[in-house]
This record gives structure tokens, C-alpha cells and sequence, in this order.
């Protein structure tokens, strides 16, 4: 029976390891955390529970290739509820609301009463938001691995696809907001994701809602990984936590095995790094390895930015009913990292009633941060006693400014936990802190990375930094395509 070692028990490493149990492989698991889940995950701090990563899981719509994925390693299945999002967020400024519901019809109405004048655009977003409903993430095999037929019939399934990104695929979400006159549709527009991303990415992130393919998991993230490391062990794959890999040990043109941190070697036939790919070249194996699609991406830093967070976690002492969802509002100027901030969210988890003790709720603010606030950070971090007061400091000024948006909150608010894009590097060696892949901007063509080394005959990637935008559709593909790869191989 060959042995495979799979750095990483996040949901890419996870995955492999699963489908090469399944076919017949002896695996292992090596994970630096004390648990599997990676960036997928939520911890416990005074009796709440902070779920730090799914917002939406594409692919919770049956009939999908995704969704039998999701459903093969356990993240869903007959006895996962769902959690059916009412919306996808809403966004507030001068007294008005505007809120992206499920019910797209709701939206067009809204958007309509809101600006009769922008009626024209209203309705075109929205009939493409319905077309953007059909879109698919394929992962039946790597696409470099893909055939003619294989082509045509992924053609045929984006045929819908082929019209949007006609209509929206050469702009950014900042010329599809002007696109509007009304501020509050301009602000909306640009509200949820991070500067950069295309306009495209926005349908298709509100339709994977509209369609009912992007609802939650009850139990949340990290519940969501448990049940994943759970099927990882019940198909006999072995998972140890708490131990880091230091290096890939290589012969030749081949990988013998890992060394771990503490100083133990493990032998394998083959070894999936399924962790980040930029700690995976600079730390595990040698610089020059590195794929050149790959190193094109990390060199052009102005066409792939990535993005991270500066978050803080509020208990909220009283549960508001009128505090559903994610809401996004104006607020005084301040400075989150290197940028100043003047709109903030906060975002309620009143889904899951175990988040939080009874009669009381857990919000969270998350400020998008870029690279050069990873950097402010970074050199913040450098002195510990200021990075925390700073730390403090901005979550406090945040806090103020929820209770000025929301008055009845005056109060009533705690910080229970505040977290920077230091915390991604230091828990998961994390690139600049990114939770999500490279962001493929207007001016860069879509980023697909293939999961081999040259080289390296039996080293292999797993990771959602092989296609952007990332996400766990994304790490799990990776993680399949890896298992794929070696299943063909023998
Ligand atoms: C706040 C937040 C919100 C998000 N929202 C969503 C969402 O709504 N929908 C969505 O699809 N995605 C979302 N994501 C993104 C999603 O979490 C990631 O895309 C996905 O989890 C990445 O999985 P991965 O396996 O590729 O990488 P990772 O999760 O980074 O896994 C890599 C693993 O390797 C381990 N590792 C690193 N170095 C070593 C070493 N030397 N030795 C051993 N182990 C090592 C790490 O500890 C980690 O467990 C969100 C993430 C965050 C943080």
C-alpha cells in the first residue's frame, strides 16, 4: 500500500487525504494547530463562540459536482441542516436601507422604490444576477487534466456565464457602482468585497444566495471541519495535530519524505503540501521550485493583491431581533492598519443560537485590510506591548461607532476578541495574512495554477492559492485534484 504525507489539515489537505483513503491509499496528516481546519474554523471566549469563516458555502444547492464533493467528506450531508440565508447583506446611509435579499424579486423592488432613475441598470443587474445563478464550480478533474469533450460540456454548463461576463466581465466593482446615481446603490456596491475584485464576482457571490447555493451549515465553521477531520479518521487516515513540518526531504527528483519540527523524519511515496504555497516555497521546499505561473502571480502584486482583516468580536448583553444579518453603515473617519476607514459592518450570528449564552448575541465587525496594512501591522508586531495597544485602541474606536449607529446598543456592548492579519500568519503561515487567494483584477488574466512541481515527480499542491478568488469551493477542488492526480499515478 503506497503512503502519501499531506502537509496541512486544512479543508485542501483534508480532502485529498479522504479521497485517497477511499482509494486504497495509506495517509497522514501532518497539522501545526492543535486542530484540523485550517482557515476554516471559530473558538470559544467566555461562553461564545467566534466562528471566523463561512459566510456562504457554494455548492449547498443538490445537483452539483461541488455539492457531492461537500457531501463526500462529510462538510454536508442528510444529517447537516442548513441554514438558508434571508440575505446577503444589507447597506445603510443617511436613514436608508437597501438590502440584497434572497428573494431577488424583493431586491429589484427595493432597488426600484429606492431609484426609479437607475430603473434600467436595476433591471439589468438583476436579470444577470438570475443568469449568474447557473454558475458551477468544476471540480470533477484538474482542468489541465481535461480532454476536448470535457471542454465543450464545461462550456455548455457557463453558456449562461458567457452573457455576464459579455455584459460585466471587464470592470471592476467600482465602475459597476457608478454605473448608478443613487449613493446609497454606489456604496452598496462596493460595501461587501474588498477594492479590486470585478464586478462579475459580485453577482456571482448575491446569486450563489439568490439561488440557494450559498447557504450555511448549522454548527458553523468550525463544526463544519470537525465533521470533515472526523470522516478523514473513520476512512482509517491518521491525523496528527500539533506537529509542524520544517522541510520536504528530497532525493534526486523525488521526495523521500518530511522532516517535522521535532526533529522526527517520515518517509512517504508521495507528499502533498496542502498549505499555503508561498510559506510551502520558501520553507519547505527550495525557492526555485517554485511553478512560474505561480511566481507570476506573486511578482505582479498590482494586478493579484490579496486581501486580510482586522476584526473584532462584541457580546452583545440583550439579543436585538432588528440585528439580523450583515449590515454595513457610515461611521466617523478612523484609522484601521494603514487605511481610514468612514464604513464599517457589523454582522450578527443570530442563526445559531449556541454562539452565544441564552438571551444574549455575538456581533462581528471584519475591516477589509490590503497588503501595505499587512505591512503596518507586520512592523507593528515588532513590539508587542504597541501592536496590542493598538490592537485595543482601533477595536475600541470601533466599538463607539456601532453604538452611534445603533443607539439601543449604547452600553451593552464588550469586546470579547480582536484579531489582525498577523494572527492569519502566525496560525496558519498565512501570505500577507490572506484568508481568500490572489484577487484577480481587471487588468490580469484568472489565476489557475496546475498542482504539479516540475522536478518533483511525486510532490504535489493542494491549496486555494492555486485558483483565485480561493475560498473552500476552491480548497477543496485543489485537494481533490491532488488525490486525483496521484490515484491516476498509482
Ligand atoms: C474570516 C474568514 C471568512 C471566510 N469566509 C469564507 C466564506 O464565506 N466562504 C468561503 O468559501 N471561504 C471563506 N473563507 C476562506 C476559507 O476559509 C479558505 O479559503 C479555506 O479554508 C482555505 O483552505 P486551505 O486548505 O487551502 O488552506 P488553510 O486553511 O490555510 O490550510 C492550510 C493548513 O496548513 C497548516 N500548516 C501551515 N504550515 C504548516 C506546517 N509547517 N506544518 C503543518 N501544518 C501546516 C495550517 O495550520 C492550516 O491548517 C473565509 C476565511 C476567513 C478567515
Amino acid at each position: 500500500m503506497k503512503k502519501v504525507v499531506i502537509i496541512g489539515g486544512g479543508i485542501a489537505g483534508m480532502t485529498a487525504g479522504i479521497l485517497l483513503q477511499k482509494a486504497g491509499f495509506q495517509t497522514e496528516i501532518y497539522e501545526k494547530n492543535a486542530i484540523a481546519g485550517g482557515q476554516c474554523t471559530g473558538w470559544k471566549r467566555d461562553g461564545y463562540m467566534i466562528d471566523n469563516c463561512i459566510h456562504w458555502l457554494t455548492g449547498t444547492r443538490e445537483g452539483s459536482a461541488l455539492h457531492e464533493l461537500w457531501k463526500e467528506i462529510g462538510a454536508l450531508g442528510d444529517t447537516v441542516e442548513l441554514y438558508e440565508k434571508p440575505s446577503f447583506f444589507t447597506a445603510r446611509l443617511n436613514g436608508e436601507t437597501l438590502t440584497f435579499w434572497r428573494d431577488k424579486e424583493r431586491t429589484r423592488r427595493e432597488l426600484l422604490a429606492l431609484s426609479p432613475e437607475d430603473e434600467k441598470e436595476i433591471n439589468k443587474l438583476m436579470d444577470y444576477v438570475k443568469l449568474a445563478e447557473t454558475m458551477t464550480v468544476p471540480v470533477e478533474k484538474p482542468f489541465d487534466a481535461m480532454n476536448p469533450l470535457d471542454f465543450i460540456k464545461l462550456g455548455m454548463s457557463m453558456k449562461e456565464m458567457g452573457k455576464l461576463m459579455k455584459e460585466y466581465g471587464k470592470m471592476d466593482i467600482r465602475e459597476l457602482a457608478l454605473r448608478f446615481r443613487h449613493p446609497l446603490i454606489r456604496h452598496a456596491i462596493v460595501d461587501y468585497m474588498p477594492e479590486g475584485y470585478q464586478a462579475y464576482a459580485f453577482l456571482v457571490s448575491y446569486a450563489t444566495v439568490t439561488g440557494g447555493n450559498g447557504d450555511i451549515p448549522k454548527g458553523g465553521s468550525l463544526e463544519m471541519a470537525i465533521r470533515i477531520a472526523k470522516k478523514y479518521q473513520e476512512q482509517g487516515g491518521v491525523l496528527y495535530t500539533n506537529t509542524a513540518v520544517s522541510k520536504v526531504l528530497l532525493d534526486g527528483k523525488r521526495a523521500k519524505g518530511i522532516l517535522l519540527e521535532n526533529g522526527k523524519s517520515v518517509d512517504a511515496d508521495y507528499i502533498v503540501c496542502a498549505c499555503d504555497t508561498d510559506y510551502t516555497f520558501r520553507a519547505l521546499l527550495p525557492d526555485s521550485y517554485m511553478p512560474k505561473a505561480l511566481r507570476r502571480l506573486y511578482e505582479e502584486r498590482e494586478h493579484y493583491p490579496v486581501g486580510s482583516g482586522f476584526q473584532v468580536a462584541y457580546a452583545v448583553d440583550g439579543a436585538f431581533p432588528e440585528l439580523t444579518g450583515t449590515q454595513v453603515f457610515s461611521c466617523d473617519k478612523f484609522r484601521v492598519g494603514s487605511r481610514t476607514v468612514q464604513r464599517m459592518s457589523i454582522q450578527a450570528y443570530d442563526y445559531e443560537p449556541s454562539f452565544a449564552p441564552e438571551g444574549k448575541m455575538i456581533l462581528q465587525s471584519n475591516f477589509t485590510q490590503s497588503e501595505a496594512d499587512y505591512t503596518y501591522w507586520e512592523a507593528l508586531y515588532a513590539d508587542k506591548e504597541a501592536y496590542e495597544q493598538q490592537k485595543k485602541e482601533t477595536a475600541r474606536k470601533a466599538l463607539e461607532r456601532v453604538e452611534t449607529e445603533f443607539a439601543f446598543l449604547k452600553g451593552k456592548l464588550r469586546i470579547l476578541d480582536i484579531w489582525t492579519p498577523i494572527t492569519y500568519t502566525r496560525y496558519c503561515n498565512s501570505y500577507k495574512g490572506a484568508y481568500m487567494s490572489f484577487v484577480t483584477t481587471k487588468q490580469a488574466k484568472s489565476v489557475t495554477v496546475p498542482g504539479t512541481i516540475k522536478g518533483l515527480e511525486n510532490v504535489l499542491l493542494a491549496s486555494q492559492w492555486l485558483m483565485g478568488p480561493g475560498g473552500l469551493p476552491t480548497a477543496a477542488a485543489m485537494g481533490k485534484f491532488a488525490a486525483w492526480r496521484i490515484i491516476k499515478k498509482g
